[in-house]
């Protein structure tokens, strides 16, 4: 958990808004079902979209900073505890869905002037809050990020305008059924609306889970809903995720071929379905962080 003490006046403001954050939790959100056509218009408010990072062994700073493909400065910013740089394996941190700061806004501010203030565009502003007026506090996105800009605001972000790698292959040694599809799905136990990041592939607990391009290790443990999780990054600005995994095979660092096994099957963390299986993900790296892609298309 994070350490009060250390905390402003401004960070426990933060803390409460992020606190309830319900959708913020990992890989599910949930919706009520009227909110999904708005939420094709405007995107999840950015404050919605933080997450809860919890320090694997041997992640840095830099390799945090890098899986989310944020500045390690913008981490320090929403963690005040780690001015000093480094992080404590098995702490929470919390993690932005784009570099930037969240900041208070005064009485009856509006967009524009806030735009002015920080030297962005207020449209950008606008939607990156939710598509409506100020309210108490706002995510301002460092300013040479901007959801009008994802094409061409890359000279600071490394791979963002390079176009994606085409990759191919298949997670699993056969075809498996699919138990759940990508994208808008209604959960059938409650009949939310939620979103789907990834694909479940149905494979009995302790099948072997494949790498499906070559790539690096940049995350190989446990991550809340995810369960046991490995993330491969291929370069060009793709990643695969491997989700619910009973074993990890590999670690972070570690450069993987394609078709190398990086763990088995299981049930860990919060799966969607009850069946076993593999939560498979690809993402694309924009200016505004690693974004899910439908991985039927990267799969053979
Ligand atoms: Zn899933």
């Amino acid at each position: 958990m994070l350490h009060l003490t250390y905390m402003t006046v401004s960070d426990r403001l933060l803390l409460l808004v992020f606190s309830s954050l319900i959708s913020a939790l990992g890989l599910v959100s949930t919706y009520p079902n009227s909110a999904l056509a708005q939420a094709a218009k405007c995107p999840t408010p950015a404050l919605e979209r933080f997450v809860r990072h919890k320090v694997g062994r041997g992640e840095t700073l830099q390799s945090i900073a890098a899986l989310y493909n944020l500045a390690p400065d913008t981490i320090i910013t929403m963690n005040p505890s780690l001015k000093n740089g480094r992080v404590t394996t098995g702490s929470n941190i919390l993690i932005p869905p784009y570099n930037g700061i969240v900041v208070e806004v005064a009485r009856g501010q509006t967009w524009r002037e806030l735009a002015q203030k920080y030297k962005v565009r207020a449209d950008a502003l606008f939607e990156l809050n939710g598509c409506k007026p100020p309210s108490q506090i706002a995510f301002i996105p460092a300013s040479n990020q901007s959801p009008n800009r994802v094409s061409s605001s890359a000279s600071s972000t490394p791979g963002v305008n390079t176009p994606a790698v085409q990759i191919t292959g298949y997670p699993l040694a056969s075809v498996a059924q699919v138990g759940f599809p990508y994208g808008w799905q209604l959960n059938p136990k409650n009949g939310e609306v939620f979103f789907h990041s990834g694909i479940d592939l149905l494979a009995a607990i302790g099948t072997p889970v494949n790498a499906i391009a070559p790539g690096t290790v940049v995350f190989a443990g446990d991550r809340g809903t995810y369960g046991n999780l490995v993330i491969i990054n291929h370069g060009g600005g793709l990643q695969s995720r491997y989700a619910q995994l009973e074993s990890i095979k590999v670690s972070l660092g570690q450069q993987v071929k394609q078709g190398e096994v990086l763990g088995t099957i299981g049930q860990t963390g919060q799966p969607t379905i009850s069946q076993p299986h593999l939560h498979f993900e690809i993402r694309s790296n924009s200016s505004l962080g690693w974004v899910a892609q439908d991985p039927k298309q990267y799969m053979k």
